[in-house]
């Protein structure tokens, strides 16, 4: 009998799926390997192994079942309702390095099923994070054709079951590729899709293919509700989309701090210019927004008022930092 066989009868793997399903999906491509258990993961069924990354995906999926152990995630409680267990098999699911494992059988469909996951309103954490973006968080915003159809916000690996659930919801009309960093199977959602990708020239944009790109350090109007706002620090060409006056995708360049409660930016994977970053930062004091949606780092959610607190003081600890 072929290992997949195996797998799928003593319930490892989904009977429907094929193998080809799986390894698009990165189960196959590395699957944690329970003899790297790290060794600060709590004894149980779940467990994370030597391959992580420290992205932080799972921690914020299921905050109550990983914790950060310095370099790397562990098991620090093994989740006991079918609630957290879900939010675990999701995390396994988001992980970028396929570093989360379990001794035991599991329904993973309760893990597929939760991507894309709503955030509010038509905006979506796609999960499937991938290993060449180092576990970057990617969107997707609902719109209708009419008013100019989906938009996917930076790449998620390209998984089969992904794909299929995007395809089920419109797929995608419009890319906007924050940075260079963040850009993972672009040319495979762009080739599935048939999506304009959105880019800015001093990020490569040309060599990569990209058709809307982006030029100077002007705001760019890309559709009624869609403003993509040049954002040169993180990288030379990095840029912001903000979408509705409320939603601001951020890619790198912004992101909210859970140790200090306040916005952030990262100095030391600064890789263009921190006086740039905060010269950035400073044009965004000029827009409204109620959410930073970040590649790395946490989401937060406040009036635009309190936003613009917290972007103030990013900025003033920016400057102490230069
Ligand atoms: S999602 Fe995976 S790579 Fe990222 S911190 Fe968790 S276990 Fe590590």
């Amino acid at each position: 009998m072929r290992l997949i066989d195996k797998l799928k009868l003593v319930g490892l793997l989904e009977p429907k799926l094929s193998l080809s399903d799986y390894a698009q999906q990165g189960w196959l491509r590395k699957m944690a390997n329970v003899e790297k258990r790290l060794a600060g993961n709590v004894p149980g069924d779940f467990f994370v192994d030597s391959s992580c990354i420290d992205c932080d995906a799972c921690r914020q999926l299921a905050p109550e079942v990983f914790t950060d152990a310095g370099d790397a995630s562990i098991v620090s409680n093994q989740p006991l309702t079918l609630a957290d267990t879900r939010r675990t098999l999701m995390a396994l699911v988001a992980c970028p390095t396929g570093s989360i494992g379990t001794l035991k059988p599991q329904d993973f469909r309760a893990g597929i099923d939760g991507f894309p996951m709503p955030i509010a309103e038509n905006v979506y954490f796609c999960g499937y994070t991938s290993e060449s973006s180092f576990g970057a968080w990617s969107y997707l915003i609902l719109r209708p054709e009419a008013e100019g159809g989906n938009v996917l916000i930076d790449s998620p690996r390209f998984a089969t079951q992904l794909v299929k659930k995007m395809a089920v919801m419109g797929g995608a009309r419009k890319m906007f590729l924050s940075h260079s960093d963040d850009i993972a199977d672009h040319v495979r959602f762009a080739e599935k899709f048939g999506c304009q990708r959105v880019m800015h020239a001093d990020d490569g944009a040309a060599r990569l293919g990209i058709e809307w790109i982006i030029q100077g350090e002007k705001e760019v109007r890309l559709d009624h509700d869609l403003l993509a706002i040049p954002t040169p620090g993180h990288t030379r060409g990095h840029v912001v989309l903000l979408y509705k006056q409320r939603y601001l995708f951020t890619g790198d360049h912004l992101a909210w701090s859970p140790e200090r409660q306040t916005l952030t930016a990262f100095r030391s994977v600064c890789w263009y210019s921190w006086d740039e970053q905060i010269r950035s930062m400073e044009k965004l004091l000029q827009y409204d927004f109620e959410w930073v949606l970040p590649g790395h780092g946490r989401i937060h959610n406040d009036s635009p008022e309190n936003m613009r607190s917290h972007l103030k003081r990013c900025i003033g600890w920016m400057k102490a930092r230069r």
